[in-house]
């Protein structure tokens, strides 16, 4: 061990310093422990200022991230703004022409006040990237399911209105291009046999024995007989609360229970019951209520056509029954 000397200014003179064991180890750990607190400084400035080779990695991947994520953001933006378009055309178009009812603003934005389902989310990331896309993402994924669970309703009310049409009775029961056949219509008459006035629930269009009778609607044949009044006649169920009646027929060309289409063939004008010459007596029910068949050949006639039906069918005084 080096020895020290200490100048004594009483003495005038160098003492010898003794250096105890205790002094020497505390001055060791004094200077050990200053080294290991300047390492630390030194390794903490240093990574601060430097990245390790893991740490640039890390750096990288985050970046790749968050590159994704306004990828991600942007996409959203544009799902959004189709869905905004979607969701315009369904409420302006589809659900009123398929008289659906409305969706409420306040539905298609429901569930996105109240509890900040995205607290969690803020507490474990401080990038408000992340919150923002997830909070999007979740809007749009509602929207979705909304306008999705909207159009489940619009197709199945076309579907029931496109069935609802092909039931509804649209045609002339004969070929009637001219409106020639056209001879009686619906209304108080007076009854070509008995001479009184009476209720003539249908429409009578002449034609020869043998013309073709057509169904005017989709539907099954509920009744065909022999009747005092109409003689041959056919009764057609055609569902929705629609039904059709042909009376006076030559002959049938369908069985009881057998399903119809619109124009089918269903028998042949005639001269059965009581008639005072070959014609088809046509009646059109809807809930079991006798209506003026005129109103119903929509597919048939055009808006001319229609008037001249009208004047044709109400200006005849007499029914051939
Ligand atoms: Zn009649």
């Amino acid at each position: 061990m080096k020895v020290k000397y200490r100048f004594n200014p009483e003495s005038l003179s160098y003492d010898k310093v003794k250096t105890s064991f205790k002094a020497w180890i505390l001055k060791f750990f004094t200077f050990f422990t200053a080294s290991i607190v300047i390492s630390i400084i030194y390794y903490v400035v240093f990574s601060y200022f430097f990245n390790s080779p893991k740490e640039k990695a890390l750096i990288r991947v985050n970046d790749q991230m968050k590159l994704q994520y306004e990828l991600a953001t942007k996409r959203l933006d544009e799902m959004s703004k189709v869905l905004d378009d979607m969701q315009q055309r369904d409420d302006n178009l589809y659900r009123v022409v398929f008289e659906a009812e409305p969706i409420s603003r306040s539905v298609r934005e429901a569930g996105f006040g109240g509890v900040n389902r995205y607290e969690e989310l803020e507490k474990a990331t401080n990038n408000q990237l992340v919150v923002e896309t997830s909070k999007k993402l979740d809007i749009v994924s509602k929207r979705m399911y909304i306008q999705s669970k909207s159009f489940d309703e619009v197709i199945s009310k076309a579907k029931y209105k496109g069935q609802m049409l092909m039931c509804t009775p649209n045609i002339q029961p004969v070929a009637n291009k001219d409106l020639k056949k056209t001879a009686s219509g619906y209304g108080w008459r007076i009854h070509p046999i008995y001479k009184i006035r009476k209720f003539h629930e249908g429409m009578d269009f002449t034609a020869p024995v043998g013309t073709p009778v057509y169904a005017t609607a989709d539907g099954t044949i509920a009744e065909e007989g022999r009747d005092a009044g109409y003689g041959n006649k056919l009764l057609i169920n055609h569902g929705f609360g629609y039904e059709t009646l042909y009376a006076h027929l030559e002959q049938f060309n369908v069985r009881l229970g057998q399903k119809v289409k619109r124009g089918d063939l269903v028998g042949y004008v005639g001269n059965t019951g009581l008639s005072t010459g070959p014609h088809l007596h046509y009646e059109v029910h809807k809930g079991g209520k006798p209506q003026n068949p005129a109103y119903f050949y929509f597919n048939d006639l055009t808006p001319s056509d229609f008037n001249q039906v009208l004047e044709i069918s109400s200006s005849m005084g007499q029914t051939f029954d």
